[in-house]
């Protein structure tokens, strides 16, 4: 929240502190954020982002429709900004729930639509096929629900989760609530342990 100030150029200083300009943020990151119209970061974002760019783990609670989800997908489009195709699978989203899985991935496309990175969905629900495609091109990011996740990890051999270096519970309460809890310690297992977290 920026308190109102008579002072025109005090005010400007203060948008500009708390604005994604101020951030640094990639400049094809950046663009996704323009279309998308986000011009100031929400409280949640204020506070996260600083922590989440800065490669720290983080927790945070928040309300539905407060902007958590770019507060956890800013940093990981900042980390990894462009197409790495021999670094493999580098960020992933867990989601409870299927709904949620596939607003996440439609925000991450629009946020990543200026640049080359692969963000996959592995959703429950979907069509095996395509998933199984889209894995075997080369990835960056994938967007998923733990039980069909660990169904691609068990099916295919050479799918591994040792290059990840950023991965996000969403809505981790209700994650771990839904009797994922199996799932989720073999996924956090196959992943590196010195990844950055954010639940
Ligand atoms: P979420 O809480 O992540 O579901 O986001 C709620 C809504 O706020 C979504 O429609 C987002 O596109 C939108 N939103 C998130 N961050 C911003 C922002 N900084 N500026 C404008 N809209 C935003």
């Amino acid at each position: 929240m920026i308190a109102y100030d008579d002072n025109e150029d005090v005010m400007k200083r203060k948008m500009k502190a708390g604005s994604f300009n101020a951030m640094d943020l990639d400049k094809l990151l950046m663009q996704g954020l323009t279309r998308m119209q986000y011009k100031i970061p929400t409280p949640v974002q204020r506070k996260t982002l600083p922590m989440a760019l800065a490669g720290m783990d983080a927790v945070c609670m928040a309300r539905t429709g407060s902007g958590k989800t770019a507060a956890f997908l800013i940093p990981m489009f900042q980390r990894f900004p462009t197409h790495d195709s021999t670094a493999g699978i580098r960020g992933i989203v867990l989601s409870p729930t299927r709904e949620l899985a596939v607003q996440t991935f439609r925000f991450a496309k629009d946020m990543s639509k200026f640049t080359d990175l692969r963000v996959v969905s592995i959703i429950g629900g979907d069509p095996l096929e395509p998933q199984f495609e889209a894995l075997s091109n080369r990835p960056d990011m994938l967007i998923a629900t733990p039980g069909r996740l660990m169904h691609h990890l068990s099916e295919i051999s050479t799918f591994t989760l040792k290059s990840v270096k950023y991965l996000v519970f969403d809505e981790a309460d209700r994650l771990f609530e839904m009797g994922f809890a199996e799932q989720l310690n073999s996924i956090i297992k196959q992943c590196p342990d010195d990844r950055q977290t954010l639940l």
